[in-house]
C-alpha cells in the first residue's frame, strides 16, 4: 500500500479508490470548501447523498476543480421517500441536475425500504444499463437483505455502503460480501469521534505513532474496506488522509477486531426488515 490512491477493482471493472471523503452534516460554504480542500489534498472519492442537501455544493466544488472529470469518483444516493422505480428515475435526474454532472459513478439505495426496495433496485439497474451511473450498490443491507437481493436482481452490487469500525465489527457480512465481489464500505468509520479515547486504541496509536484516526482508518484499508471519513476541517482532512506510510501488524490487526463492541451510531437496519 504505497501510493496515495489505493484503488480497488469493482465487480463490473470500475475502479474506485478506497478512501474518500463523506459529506454528511455539512452545508452550504462549508462543504464547497471541505470538498475543494480534499480535492486539493488528494480525495478523489466523495460520498454524498440526496439526504445531505449538498449535492449542489459538491458539485460546485468538483466543477470548479482542476481535476479532470474521469479521475474523480462521485458517488450519491436514492432518497428514501423517492424510492420505488418510477420515483427513483426521477430523483436520479434531480440528483444530477443539482450536481450539474453528465454522470455519477456510483449511486446507491440509500437505505433497504421495506415495501420500494426491490423497485427502486430495478430503476438501479436500468440507469447502469443505460449507462447513466458507472456502477450500482446498496447501503445499510445486512445479509439477509443481500440474500433476498439476489433473488431478483439481475446485477450484483457493486458496493455496499455500512457502518463499521473496530466497534461495530462486521465479520460475517464482510466475509460475505468478498466472497460475493461486493465491496464493502464503511460509513461512521470514526464512530462519529465517540471511542478516540479508548485506552485499547490510543495504546495501538502510540505505538505506531499515528493519532487514533489513523489507526482505525489504516485498519478499514488493511481489512480491504473503502473507508469515507467526514471532515470539514482542513487539519483533520490532511491527517484522515495520511494512512498509507505504515503498516498495521497482522497481531495489532486481530487485537484491533477484538475492540467488537456492537457499537452502532445509526439504526440497526435489521430493525426495518
Ligand atoms: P465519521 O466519519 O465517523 O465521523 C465524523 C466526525 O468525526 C465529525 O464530527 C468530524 O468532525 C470528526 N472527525 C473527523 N476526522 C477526525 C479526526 N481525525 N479526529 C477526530 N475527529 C475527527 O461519521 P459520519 O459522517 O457519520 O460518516 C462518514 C460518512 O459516511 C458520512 O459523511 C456519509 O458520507 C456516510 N454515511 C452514510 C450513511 C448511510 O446510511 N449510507 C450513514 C452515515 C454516514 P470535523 O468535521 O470537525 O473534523
Amino acid at each position: 500500500m504505497q501510493n496515495q490512491q489505493l484503488m480497488t477493482s469493482l465487480n463490473n471493472g470500475v475502479q474506485m479508490p478506497l478512501l474518500g471523503l463523506g459529506v454528511y452534516d455539512m452545508y452550504k460554504k462549508e462543504a464547497e470548501q471541505a470538498v475543494s480542500w480534499a480535492l486539493e489534498i488528494g480525495y478523489r472519492l466523495i460520498d454524498t447523498a440526496s439526504m445531505y442537501r449538498n449535492e449542489t455544493e459538491i458539485g460546485n466544488a468538483v466543477r470548479q476543480s482542476s481535476i479532470a472529470r474521469e479521475d474523480l469518483f462521485i458517488t450519491t444516493k436514492v432518497n428514501n421517500d423517492d424510492q420505488g422505480y418510477e420515483k427513483t428515475l426521477k430523483a436520479f435526474d434531480v440528483s444530477l441536475q443539482k450536481m450539474g454532472l453528465d454522470y455519477v459513478d456510483l449511486y446507491l439505495i440509500h437505505w433497504p425500504i421495506k415495501f420500494t426496495r426491490k423497485f427502486t433496485w430495478k430503476a438501479l439497474e436500468r440507469l447502469y444499463h443505460e449507462g447513466r451511473v458507472k456502477a450500482i450498490g446498496v447501503a445499510n443491507y445486512l445479509i439477509p437483505f443481500l440474500d433476498e437481493l439476489r433473488l431478483e436482481a439481475t446485477e450484483i452490487p457493486a458496493v455496499n455502503q455500512v457502518e463499521f469500525s473496530p466497534y461495530l465489527y462486521l465479520e460475517d457480512l464482510l466475509k460475505y460480501c468478498q466472497e460475493r465481489r461486493i465491496q464493502l464500505q464503511a460509513y461512521s468509520p470514526l464512530v462519529r469521534g465517540q471511542r478516540m479515547s479508548d485506552p485499547k486504541l490510543l495504546s495501538v496509536a502510540e505505538k505506531y505513532q499515528k493519532t487514533p484516526a489513523q489507526i482505525i482508518l489504516r485498519w478499514a484499508l488493511q481489512l480491504g474496506v473503502s473507508t469515507i471519513p467526514k471532515s470539514s476541517s482542513f487539519d483533520r482532512l490532511k491527517e484522515n488522509f495520511s494512512v498509507f506510510d505504515f503498516e498495521i501488524s497482522a497481531e495489532d490487526m486481530a487485537y484491533m477486531n477484538s475492540f467488537n463492541e456492537n457499537f452502532r451510531i445509526v439504526d440497526d437496519p435489521m430493525e426495518l426488515l
